[in-house]
């Protein structure tokens, strides 16, 4: 284990992409080996010393940053294994939890295999996309993270071991799971609060007779240390065709995406083999185009929406669908000339570095600003999308701060920036998102469902699951650390651990 202590050195360990200031720590202490994880946490849970675990810290939560305590880094820890092919449809690839997404990705892509997820940051260690089952982009199609992890070695706050595969525990009727360390037994109960079955990252992850590996995914570095993952890959596209639509009108764009999904629906629940079955549907509203516009100058004029969407192509049927996506643009009133196409991957690869160049440019003013910035992160169900977005775009309007939004409008997520210029600015965003995280619970979704709740969405998720669910986050996660070590103040307030 290397141990750093000179604050000049540690510094970058005290910051992410949130913009919160005041992150501290004793010291660093950088795993060499996997066996080190475990003698560290049983050395530190004994002196009941808070435990952050930082990845690459790219999360906007907050959540990898320590206040107090020791930061646990998995840095050097960061092979990536052989590919393992199952059969024609599926293969494994193991990666320690500090192999970066990216690298994971190339690999398996060098091999003519895909790793689904698609977070935005792709400099993201593996082991962090599974504390806050990250998605992405790609997620309309292929789920998230978790649906990827197929088996898991952790260790918990006591220093045990354990190797979780997906499908061998699972919780019995009374939310009772059984399961195997290298120190014997543990018997956790789950909590009862329910979550919406829409895409989420907010609060414990649980679902009636649910498998533990489930529960453990999402649980940002407050139940267990992710030292190493097996993931499921499955074949590369041979191409993709793509583009970015640029609206006059946003109500075209809504009713664009509409059209795509229930396409794309239709193409999956049919099994129809020359039908649009879209991989992404990312939107940007016009202050989202409007922020990057300098850096694209020949971006379409009076752009009101912006969709891009990414249609993956695995035989030799690319002519069928680019005429069956161009037919879908022109009967949503879209000349062919307010539309940027890319024929192939590389092509693509342009339209994502424009996608990402949104949230960079966002991170920029915040640190400029140094307020840390209000994002949403929700995700609501199917139908209420459009409801939502009228409600936040009201509350805007009535604070008159500048915000923006872009996200994943496939999967009803959008992440609505409110940048605020000062302190007392900030204040009164925090306020507004309250009202709109409100209303999103109302609508039966989550504040949550990908970024995950980290120090700064306590409130948001306190709307969801209530003062009694906060009790039962911090009694579940005291079955698994009992000193209440890991994550202090990630996902709940820390009060709730006394
Ligand atoms: C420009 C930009 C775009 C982004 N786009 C997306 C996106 O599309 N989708 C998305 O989901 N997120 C996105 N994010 C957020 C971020 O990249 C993800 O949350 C990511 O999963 C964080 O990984 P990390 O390695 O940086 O973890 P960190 O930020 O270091 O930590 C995040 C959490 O994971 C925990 N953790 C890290 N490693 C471990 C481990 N080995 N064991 C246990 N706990 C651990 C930490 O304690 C913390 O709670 C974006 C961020 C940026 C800056």
């Amino acid at each position: 284990m290397i141990i750093k202590k000179d604050k000049d050195i540690i510094q970058n360990y005290f910051e992410d992409n949130s913009g919160v200031r005041g992150s501290n720590a004793d010291f660093v202490a950088i795993a060499e080996k996997e066996e080190d994880i475990s003698v560290f946490l049983k050395e530190t849970s004994a002196k009941k010393a808070p435990v952050t675990v930082a990845g690459a810290l790219t999360a906007n939560t907050a959540s990898g940053l320590a206040f107090g305590g020791v930061v646990l880094s998995l840095e050097k820890l960061d092979r990536i294994g052989e590919i393992k092919r199952i059969d024609e449809n599926n293969a494994l690839i193991t990666a320690q939890a500090g192999a970066r997404v990216n690298d994971i990705k190339s690999k398996a892509s060098d091999e003519g295999w895909l790793y689904p997820p698609d977070p935005t940051e792709k400099n993201a260690f593996i082991g962090g996309n599974i504390a806050t089952n990250a998605s992405g982009g790609r997620g309309f199609k292929f789920g998230g993270t978790r649906d990827y992890v197929k088996a898991l070695k952790v260790a918990f706050a006591d220093g045990s071991i354990a190797f979780i595969e997906r499908g061998k525990y699972f919780a019995d009727k009374n939310g009772k799971i059984a399961f195997d360390t290298n120190r014997g037994k543990k018997e956790i109960t789950l909590p009862k609060y329910i979550l919406p079955n829409i895409k989420n990252a907010a609060g414990y992850y649980n679902y009636p007779e649910a498998d533990l590996i489930d529960v453990l995914i999402g649980s940002e570095g407050t139940l267990c240390v992710f030292i190493e993952a097996a993931l499921k890959l499955i074949p590369h596209f041979k191409e993709v065709f793509g583009g970015i639509i640029f609206f006059d009108d946003k109500n075209k764009a809504y009713r664009f995406v509409r059209n795509i999904k229930d396409i794309s629906t239709k193409t999956k629940t049919e099994n129809l083999k020359n039908s649009i079955s879209v991989m992404s549907l990312e939107y940007f509203d016009k202050n989202a185009l409007l922020l990057i516009k300098d850096d694209y100058p020949v971006m379409p004029a009076n752009a009101e929406a912006g969709v891009m969407f990414e249609q993956d192509i695995y035989e030799d049927n690319s002519d069928i669908l680019i005429e069956q996506w161009i037919k879908e643009i022109k009967i949503c009133g879209v000349k062919l000339e307010k539309v940027w196409f890319a024929s192939n991957l590389s092509e693509f690869e342009k339209f994502r570095v424009f996608r990402h160049r949104i949230p960079e440019k966002v991170n920029e003013i915040v640190k400029k600003n140094k307020v840390p910035k209000v994002g949403t992160d929700f995700a609501v169900p199917d139908g209420k999308l459009f409801e939502i977005i009228d409600f936040c775009e009201r509350e805007f309007k009535k604070a008159g701060v500048f915000n923006l939004t872009f996200g994943h409008i496939g999967e009803n997520h959008l992440h609505a920036n409110i940048i605020a210029a000062n302190e007392r600015e900030y204040g009164e965003c925090r306020q507004m998102y309250v009202r709109i995280a409100q209303k999103v619970v109302e609508l039966g979704g989550t504040v949550s469902a990908e970024h995950g709740i980290g120090k700064l969405r306590h409130v948001f998720l306190k709307k969801m699951i209530g003062e009694e669910g906060f009790k039962e986050l911090a009694k579940f996660k005291k079955s698994l650390d009992v000193n209440g070590i890991l994550g202090v103040d990630n996902i709940f307030p820390r009060r709730y651990l006394i």
